[in-house]
């Protein structure tokens, strides 16, 4: 299996490692309105399931993986931080 590759900058999540990179297993972008109304455990093992979000401006778009380090919510969904 393909290791993804993504780069982020938002150093307080669960899912930041050292070098700007996220290790989740997998994330979920979805639009802001999406992402601020559904529950933490809508994420991307559910992303088959679910409708586009579409967004207009790079502003508009979230990722909804993203959870504070430390927080009591990291298994909220199954994502997981790869090895
Ligand atoms: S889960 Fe999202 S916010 Fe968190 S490190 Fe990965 S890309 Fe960044």
């Amino acid at each position: 299996m393909n290791q993804q590759h993504i780069h982020c900058l938002v150093d307080t999540c669960h899912y930041y490692a050292q070098g700007n990179k996220c290790v989740a297993n997998e994330i979920m972008v979805t639009n802001d309105e999406f992402g601020s109304q559904q529950p933490d455990r809508i994420d991307a093992a559910m992303a088959k399931q679910l409708s586009p979000t579409p967004a207009d401006t790079c502003m508009a778009t979230c990722c909804k993986t993203f959870v504070p380090k430390n927080s009591n919510k990291i298994n909220a969904d199954s994502v997981q931080k790869m090895s």
